[in-house]
């Protein structure tokens, strides 16, 4: 996830914060200090209200955390290498490298996430009532971790995609069909609908209760969750559809290779006009120099184009490459994550072609007008 904050590493996971989830600590925070305590617990100093609140969003945040690093110690046992954890806005994201390629193991690795939480939970209940704390806030602290941790592990366990409890429900109609596709599409189905039915429970609370924020939040919630179930289930379809397809048998495999000194003008009207491309790639003998597209040449203004040289205006190297064998859906994380329309395809020191977005988009287009089946599918 980009724009985040490092802030270090825990058992050789980099461990990260989007900006977005400074805005969640502060709304949490503030709700627990101007809400959720006063309504509680009456008659502490304000400030006491704000360092217990404060607390509280903290441990919060751990506990979110632990549940984030179960997900990724089984994943990595399971041998996934796991890359990082970004805490954001509606809770955590573990950057597991691959998809699980067994049921068992997508369902070992989701289903130790809730049960984190409800653990998190059992053992805050039994300071809370074993410890003898003595002191009122820290009780209330307490009191308030064990039941957001036994809330967060019995939300995550409904089974809509792309909650814990939806992989969960995944990996067993996976292991029941043998079809990942449809497991995705069942999953996401639920998740969806339940995004639905948060947006509703959403709106009903701001206009029934007046509870303007709390509604809010979870329409929003709702939302997301609505958006990501639809993304993952495009997702799979394009996944399986490209199993096992690689870069080499959808790039074009002789892109132009233009001098660095060809004026601006020449390649808007041979490549781009008369050419139908987006990008052309500047080079020397095979030696890649650079890559310049529409938007690079829209930065110049029109009248300049015949007489500066494309070497002024093109994305100069290093760029981002892939090589011929990787598979399509590795490119199109790649292509996803940096946000490229075409990258261009090297072999060792050699240029040997260039893969666009849109040249993925149309091969998939084609393959579903074909009818073409995906090769089998694995199960486990
Ligand atoms: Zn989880």
């Amino acid at each position: 996830m980009k724009a985040s904050l490092r802030l270090g590493r825990s058992a050789g996971i980099e461990i990260g914060i989007h900006y977005t989830w400074l805005f969640a600590f502060a709304l949490i925070a503030w709700s627990l200090a101007e809400g959720f305590f006063p309504d509680r617990y009456e008659g502490w100093a304000r400030s006491t209200y704000w360092t217990t609140g404060i607390a509280a969003a903290i441990f919060l945040f751990v506990s979110v955390l632990i549940h984030e690093l179960a997900h990724s110690l089984v994943a990595r046992g399971l041998g996934y290498p796991v890359e990082s954890i970004t805490l954001f806005i509606f809770g955590g994201v573990s950057q597991i490298r691959g998809d699980a390629e067994k049921p068992r193991h997508e369902f070992y690795i989701a289903a130790v996430g809730p049960l984190s939480s409800l653990l998190l939970a059992l053992v805050f209940w039994v300071i809370l009532t074993q410890a003898g704390l003595e002191r009122a806030p820290l009780r209330a602290m307490v009191g308030y971790l064990a039941f957001i941790n036994a809330a967060l592990g019995i939300f995550n366990l409904i089974p809509g995609f792309p909650l814990d409890g939806g992989r969960v429900l995944r990996s067993a109609v996976w292991r029941a069909t043998g079809s990942l596709v449809r497991a995705t599409n069942i999953a996401a189905t639920v998740g969806q609908a339940f995004g639905w039915a948060l947006i509703a429970i959403g709106v009903f609370q701001v206009l029934a209760t007046g509870s303007i924020i709390g509604g809010l939040w979870t329409a929003f919630i709702g939302w997301f969750l609505n958006g990501a179930a639809e993304a993952s289930r495009r997702e799979t379809a394009v996944q399986v559809m490209f199993s096992g397809v690689k870069v080499r048998s959808v790039m074009d495999q002789s892109p132009p290779f233009v001098s660095p000194n060809a004026p601006v003008d020449g390649i808007v009207r041979d490549q781009f006009l008369a050419g139908g491309r987006r990008a052309v790639l500047i080079g020397e003998g095979d030696r890649l120099l650079g890559i310049a597209t529409i938007t690079d040449v829209r930065k110049l203004p029109q009248e300049k184009w015949s007489e500066t040289p494309v070497a002024a205006v093109m994305t100069r190297s290093p760029l981002k490459t892939i090589g011929p064998d990787e598979d399509i859906t590795a490119a199109l994380r790649m292509i996803a994550e940096n946000d490229l329309n075409q990258v261009p395809v090297i072999d060792g020191e050699h240029t040997v072609g260039m893969l666009s977005r849109a040249e993925i988009v149309r091969q998939m287009q084609l393959r579903q007008t074909l009818g073409l089946r995906p090769p089998a599918e694995k199960a486990g």
